[in-house]
């Protein structure tokens, strides 16, 4: 008896412990019940996921904002998990989590293999430079110039095509858009393409570090994803971002972060 007690004690310690430490994953906690449903992202693409600067276990953001007042609507609960761009996609597929949420562009390509809602915001693709760079002024100028971009991303895809037509030099592949600016700041690239609002945002909040030319490159729009076929999660998710976006806590959103 008193060994079950102490077990017992035991294992609500550990519980309690691994509540307040925020796990190895990042969650979100939401009162109330519903089925909870993993949401995976690659939290380093502010303004759509990032970590609190008060709490890095926090995913905070544009999607993680929309994701939970769609689920508050619908009545389920997430729990978010934090992986690689380039591993969503897979994670999907395997039933490792149900729902991306990543800034994810709705392409053809990634059509193919996962189901996207209706879009849910207009983004784009735009060149960055650094911001003394005097010699790159448009997408004329970049012949043999090496290219930073985000490994999987359609950043990457419009730099493959470039140089496909031998528009550019090399390319670098990076995990995210942080070493991506790094690259750009220590001259080990020359220019970078990468998502408009998240290249803005990365502008505003450190002036003078790169600088945008030439127009938007192309237009996008950002999905949320489920795996292929899974219309009762897919029907939840776009019913439940038309309600958000109908009674204004959609506009509130966009608001606090743009
Ligand atoms: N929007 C781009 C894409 O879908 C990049 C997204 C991201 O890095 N989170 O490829």
């Amino acid at each position: 008896m008193v060994e079950i007690v102490k077990i017992l004690f035991i294992s609500l310690f550990i519980i309690t412990l691994t509540a307040f430490s925020g796990c190895t994953d990042k969650t979100t906690e939401q009162a109330g019940q519903g089925k909870i449903y993993i949401v995976g992202t690659e939290p380093y693409f502010p303004p759509f996921e990032y970590a609190d600067e008060n709490n890095s276990n926090k995913i905070v953001g544009f999607d993680v904002d929309l994701i939970n007042a769609i689920a508050a609507d619908q009545g389920f609960r997430v729990q978010w998990k934090d992986l690689e761009f380039d591993a969503l996609i897979p994670a999907l597929q395997s039933g490792q989590i149900d729902i991306i949420a990543s800034g994810m562009t709705i392409t053809d390509e990634h059509e193919k293999v996962v189901d996207f809602t209706e879009p849910y915001i207009n983004a784009g693709l735009a060149l960055a430079v650094a911001a003394d760079n005097e010699e790159i002024k448009s997408i004329d100028d970049l012949k043999g110039k090496v290219a930073a971009v985000q490994q999987g991303s359609t950043g990457s895809q419009a730099a493959e095509k470039l140089k496909a037509e031998g528009k550019i030099g090399n390319i670098i592949y990076l995990a995210h858009v942080n070493d991506i600016i790094l690259n750009i700041q220590n001259g080990r690239a020359d220019f970078m393409i990468n998502d408009l609002p998240v290249t803005n945002a990365y502008i505003s909040k450190h002036p003078g570090v790169i600088k945008i030319v030439d127009d938007k490159l192309q237009s996008e729009s950002y999905g949320f994803a489920v795996k292929s076929g899974n219309n009762e999660l897919l029907n939840m998710l776009n019913t439940g971002l038309e309600n958000v976006k109908q009674d204004g806590t959609y506009d509130e959103i966009m608001a606090k972060y743009f």
